[in-house]
Order: C-alpha cells, then structure tokens, then sequence
C-alpha cells in the first residue's frame, strides 16, 4: 500500500533547472559587480557547486565559486547577495499538472514530502514564493544543518520517511535525477519513479514523461 510521495524539486516540481539557473546566476555576477572572463568563471564555478556540492547556504556556495575563480571575496558578501536569493522563487516555476497532483495525493490522504538537495537559503525561497511550501508534510533540504545529508545517500531518505511516519517500501520517490533521486530512494528500499529521461535510465525504475502522466498512472493505481 502506497502511504507517502516524496518529491524532488528542481527539475521535477520545479520547471528545468537549467533555464532559471543562469537567470540567478547572471543577477549574482551583477550583484558582485564581475564582468567579462571574471563572470564566466564564476558562473561556470557555481552552477557545477550549486547542483553537485554539499553547501548549506548561498552565501557559502557563492564563497567558494569565487575562490575557486581566483577572484576577491568581497566585504559584506551576504548583504550583496540576499536581494537575488530572497526573491530567488520569483525565477522558478511550478512545473505543469504538479499542483493537480498534490491536491490528488492530497484528497486520497497521502503523505508527501520534499527531499531536495541544494543551499537551504534558495531553496526555502524557491517553496515560499511559488507556494509549494504549504502542501507538504515534511521538507528535507540537504544544506539544512537539521537535515546535514544529501541524495543519494541512504539517509536523507530514512530520515523523510521518520518525519512522515512511514514504513521505506510505502513510500513512491519522485525524481528526475536517475542517480540522486531513484537509485539512492531504492538503496533506502522506497520504490522510485522517474519524470523525465534523464540517463542512465535507473534499473527498475518507471519512467513517466511529465507529471500528467505520473498523475494519470497514480490515479490508477492508488
Ligand atoms: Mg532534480
């Protein structure tokens, strides 16, 4: 029996990372003041940082994109930077049919909760401002020092499933990363579904082109 979805953000809940990604990463270098060859590097530093590193907020992910470009660390970093991050929600979209969903998961009692790797900062900002934020039971963000873990690690899995109160294989993963999302939700023993076609396509895994068609599938079945 199926008790609890856990949902990826960015790329799954969220449109594409990569669209809105170099937004924020363009207001960022504006925001530091960089220019020419000093903004390619620092763009090209953070969005490798941003998706794959353990940093717990935007203000450390920034640090060490600039250091990592052999560019000055500039006084008061945070205060440069807080304006793009506060409205940093405002560049994100809520990937189509994704709200129908939760409210379908919703009205048949189930849990569901968000396991998302990234700088707690941005992506608390991300869930406030596009609203997503009150529909979920539980909220794992991997740069939340509460949290301190990240996909595919078994354990930020265990730990979604200890806030909701739900048993590993009662709980669906949703994700469009077939590593961070599907196969580290199967090594926690959660089942997993992936949205998207992403490769390599994780073994055992169902794949499902868009959220209509995971809705559609999970109407059927639950
Ligand atoms: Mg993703």
């Amino acid at each position: 029996m199926l008790r609890a979805v856990c949902f990826d953000l960015d790329g799954t809940l969220l449109r594409p990372h990569q669209d809105f990604q170099q937004e924020v990463l363009a207001k960022l270098s504006s925001s530091l003041a960089l220019t020419g060859w000093q903004r390619q590097k620092f763009e090209a530093a953070l969005a490798h940082i941003l998706p794959n590193e353990a940093v717990v907020s935007s203000e450390e992910a920034v640090h060490v994109a600039l250091e990592r470009s052999s560019l000055d660390i500039p006084d008061q970093l945070f205060l440069r930077i807080q304006p793009v991050i506060q409205n940093y929600g405002q560049t994100c979209e809520v990937a189509e049919h994704s709200l129908e969903l939760l409210d379908f998961l919703q009205s048949r009692s189930i849990l569901t909760a968000v396991i998302t790797n990234g700088p707690v900062d941005m992506q608390s900002a991300a869930l406030k401002q596009t609203g997503l934020e009150t529909y979920f039971s539980a909220i794992l963000i991997s740069g939340d020092p509460e949290v301190n873990c990240r996909k595919p690690d078994k354990e930020i899995f265990e730990l979604a499933c200890q806030k909701l109160a739900v048993l590993p294989h009662e709980t669906l993963m949703v994700g469009d990363n077939p590593v961070a999302d599907c196969q580290g939700a199967l090594g926690a023993g959660l089942q997993a579904i992936q949205v998207g076609h992403r490769k390599p396509k994780p073994a055992g895994v169902r794949q499902m082109p868009n959220m209509f068609m995971l809705l559609e599938y999970l109407r059927k079945i639950i």
